[in-house]
């Protein structure tokens, strides 16, 4: 730290990203991005941009938010595309939190929820998931704070039905739900279609983990205009040209393409349906993912010394030295061949235990 760091982001603890690294070619699966290249039209798109990066991009994104309107049946005027959607969480954390208005999230969720809170100096408390990790929505009744709920939520991959959104949402009419359907595509239920009646209700989505396109940073926020207003006014307080032409051509590029996507993700949820099985032939604890990856504890071994062996082996997963899920990795789900390595290399560690 040099001495010229802004004492008001002294306590501040960062993000930590998933490992990328470069010493040897591992098979990934411990940032949940796709194992599929995107769509055949996106190279194109964003090699024929390519040639007008001399010019600013559209800070409105009019033709993005146009097809993204056609994908997903809502109004253009009811969505903000950002960097990636930790871009429109951190937007809303400064917009809506302050010292009255405190956020509330699990205490098992998403890391950045917490880094986003002490950024904006916004005071938050984290609501204990129940042992086997689920949500009950009874604790987020009429609980008067902002909140924000991963759905399915990660790392678990649990999934909560939308009518316990709903019933989240109604019961806390003065403060803004977050839902943040960072995995939806994989076998979860969109809160989307609730947003004309809800005006406290903002759903996030990213094309970094369905859409194949975790390098291009593209996410969007789905909400009634009021709050898209909001966001758009910390959006240009920030910088107006969050999304970058070769990531605009992209998106609209894959949007055009939307069945090759959600073809992939059915390939996905049979992988990660062949994966659970195994691994419980293992003797592994997997909890039920609607997501691209499985949360899952053996008795055999701790969760750090697994995931050292399969680094060992040349396969990442990711773990987390964080108190309850300790004993857990999270696996991202990948092409069949990978999936198939992972499992040959857990009895492969497991082998050699005996
Ligand atoms: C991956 C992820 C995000 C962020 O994705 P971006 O790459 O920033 O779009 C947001 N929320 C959850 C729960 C995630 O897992």
């Amino acid at each position: 730290m040099s001495r010229f760091f802004s004492e008001k982001y002294a306590r501040l603890e960062p993000y930590v990203p998933g490992e990328q690294p470069r010493d040897k070619k591992y098979i990934k699966l411990n940032t949940n991005e796709s194992p599929f290249p995107p769509s055949p039209l996106v190279e194109k798109a964003v090699s024929e941009e390519s040639r007008m990066l001399q010019l600013y991009s559209d800070p409105e994104c009019r033709e993005l938010r146009e097809k993204m309107s056609e994908v997903f049946c809502i109004a253009p005027d009811r969505m903000i595309m950002t960097n990636g959607s930790d871009e429109v969480l951190q937007f809303a954390f400064m917009a809506f939190g302050d010292q009255r208005h405190s956020f509330a999230f699990a205490d098992i969720t998403y890391g950045f929820y917490p880094v986003f809170a002490r950024l904006n100096h916004v005071p938050y408390e984290t609501i204990r998931l129940k042992e086997d990790f689920s949500l009950d929505p009874q604790d987020y009744m009429g609980i008067g704070k902002n909140i924000v709920i991963a759905n399915p939520n990660a790392p678990t991959g649990l999934c909560l039905p939308l009518s316990a959104i709903e019933e989240i949402v109604e019961s806390n009419p003065d403060n803004v739900v977050i839902v943040d359907e960072a995995y939806v595509d994989f076998g979860g239920e969109s809160a989307r279609r609730l947003i004309g009646q809800y005006e406290n209700l903002l759903v996030v989505g990213t094309f970094s983990k369905s859409r194949s396109m975790a390098g291009a940073r593209l996410g969007f926020g789905f909400g009634n205009q009021g709050l898209i207003e909001d966001l758009n006014k910390i959006r240009y307080s920030n910088n107006p040209y969050n999304v970058n032409r070769l990531t605009a051509a992209a998106g609209i590029a894959a949007l055009k393409e939307n069945e090759y996507y959600m073809h992939k993700c059915q390939i996905i949820q049979a992988n990660r349906q062949w994966t659970a099985g195994r691994l419980e032939e293992l003797g592994f604890w997997v909890l039920p993912s609607k997501t691209n990856f499985l949360f899952a504890s053996s008795g055999r071994i701790g969760g750090e010394g697994l995931y050292r062996k399969l680094r060992d082996r040349g396969i990442l997963v990711r773990h987390f030295n964080q108190e309850r899920i300790k004993e857990y990795v999270r696996i991202t789900i990948g092409t069949m061949e990978e999936m198939k390595a992972l499992v040959n290399a857990v009895e492969d560690i497991f082998a050699d235990s005996e």
